[in-house]
């Protein structure tokens, strides 16, 4: 299996990557995002207890979102790998994934961080919130809240994957195929 952990801050462009590398390779997209975001939709319990902290922009906690993963694991057994998205968030979650793939005789292979500057991430987070209905696109202060977590709670999970040499840094500014080219050269470079 090739599993991909792809990691940035908001407005990174994790999802629109995501998209290209699973055509690119073949695998099996795990958004926990898109995941709450359906369960919000469909007004699930584990939708409506979420919603509460995504529409202010904090991270849902641990459980929740490590018990989502488990079962998509569960789920999608004949697959060639996984691009998570998303996902670890905190160094908890990505313990977690770690000891869930190992059960499995799995292991993350490589975490790709997407980096843009925080300026670029604003303005991105600001335009999509023009185009989509996404709660928590639509206000700048919530936007910066997200950014704020994101270097004091997620960031942090670089040294994981650091630790055990699966962290490559990926110039994210750039057109779509150009941060998709940087992606791919950090794929093959593993391969
Ligand atoms: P995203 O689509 O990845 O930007 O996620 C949207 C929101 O869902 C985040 O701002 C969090 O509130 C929540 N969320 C998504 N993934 C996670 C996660 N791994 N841990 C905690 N909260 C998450």
């Amino acid at each position: 299996m090739l599993n991909i952990v792809l990691f940035g801050p908001p407005g990174a462009g994790k999802g629109t990557q995501s998209q290209k590398l699973i055509k690119e390779y073949n695998l099996m997209h795990l958004s926990t995002g898109d995941i709450l975001r359906e369960e919000i939709e469909k007004q699930t319990p584990l939708g409506i207890e979420a919603k509460s902290y995504i529409d202010r922009g904090e991270l849902v906690p641990d459980q929740m979102v490590v018990g989502m993963i488990g079962q998509a694991l569960d789920q999608y057994r004949n697959v060639s790998g996984f691009v998570f998205d998303g996902f670890p968030r905190t160094t908890v979650q990505a313990n977690r994934l770690d000891a869930m793939l190992k059960e499995k005789g799995e292991s993350i292979n490589l975490m790709m961080s997407l980096e843009v500057d925080h300026n670029e991430l604003v303005n991105r987070l600001v335009n999509r919130g023009k185009e989509s209905n996404r709660t928590d696109d639509q206000d700048v202060s919530i936007i910066r809240n997200r950014i704020n977590i994101y270097n004091e709670r997620t960031k942090i999970v670089i040294d994981f994957y650091k630790a055990q040499n699966k962290y490559r840094a990926v110039k994210g500014m750039g057109s779509i195929d150009e941060v998709f080219h940087g992606l791919c050269d950090a794929v093959e470079a593993y391969k």
